[in-house]
């Protein structure tokens, strides 16, 4: 894997080996859409990693099928199936005109990090990636618990940053331009980037979603830059 982590050597830095890290996400697929780099890099590291979908992506009617999507593309990138778990919640539906409660998405973490002893979670930022308003209420819910949860104390809060449309869709040519703005970034920020095995594998993990495999989705694992890079910061 080649990657590139900002101050790696700093003993002040946050430490992403064998530790316990929740990713959460709002639908089935955003694991290898949008976190497949930060994925492989920390299944690399010995950490435990579970995944948390939020819903089971049925706007479409298909949340059964994309269940068994999700655990398949999570096995493809490395994480045990066992800690991947999809929320089904009447109020967590899928939809961009559904509004999901923040203090409900700050409760449901709060139960799912107690029970797994989690350390570290990453999540969407406060644009989503792509706007959704799903992804933007999953980054809304996780920094309520942060703020608001007594369990939350010791837990350290990660957003994935969002990038404008035109730097998304240039793939590696994006890199020169992360590079450069790397240094307003502070100490515990990542920077992880993908080796061309990864993004095979990432992208295999994409086509485990077939039922989502329309023909625009070919081209965002050819352009996405976040099937290549991603770019973590803490959230204070
Ligand atoms: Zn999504």
């Amino acid at each position: 894997m080649i990657y590139y982590i900002i101050n790696n050597n700093n003993k002040n830095k946050v430490q992403l080996n064998e530790r316990k890290i929740l990713l959460i996400i709002s639908h089935p697929d955003d694991e290898c859409m949008f976190f497949g780099p930060t994925l492989l890099f920390l299944q690399n590291r010995k950490n435990q990693i579970h995944v948390l979908c939020l819903s089971i992506g049925n706007e479409s009617g298909l949340g059964e099928i994309r269940k068994n999507e999700l655990k398949s593309s999570c096995k493809i990138l490395g994480i045990d199936t066992e800690n991947v778990n999809i929320i089904d919640h009447s109020l967590l539906q899928d939809g961009p005109k559904i509004n999901w409660s923040h203090s409900l998405i700050s409760s449901i973490i709060s139960d799912y990090v107690t029970k797994h002893k989690i350390e570290i979670i990453i999540t969407f930022d406060e644009k989503g990636v792509s706007s959704h308003p799903n992804h933007i209420a999953t980054f809304n819910g996780a920094r309520h618990f942060i703020h608001s949860s007594t369990t939350s104390s010791n837990i350290i809060l990660y957003k994935l940053i969002t990038v404008s449309i035109l730097r998304k869709y240039i793939s590696i040519f994006d890199l020169p331009l992360t590079f450069i703005l790397k240094n307003q970034t502070n100490l515990n920020d990542f920077i992880f980037i993908s080796s061309f095995n990864n993004f095979i594998q990432a992208r295999k993990a994409m086509t485990s979603h077939q039922s989502q495999l329309v023909w625009f989705r070919h081209l965002y694992i050819l352009f996405s830059r976040y099937m290549i890079m991603n770019e973590l910061q803490l959230v204070n």
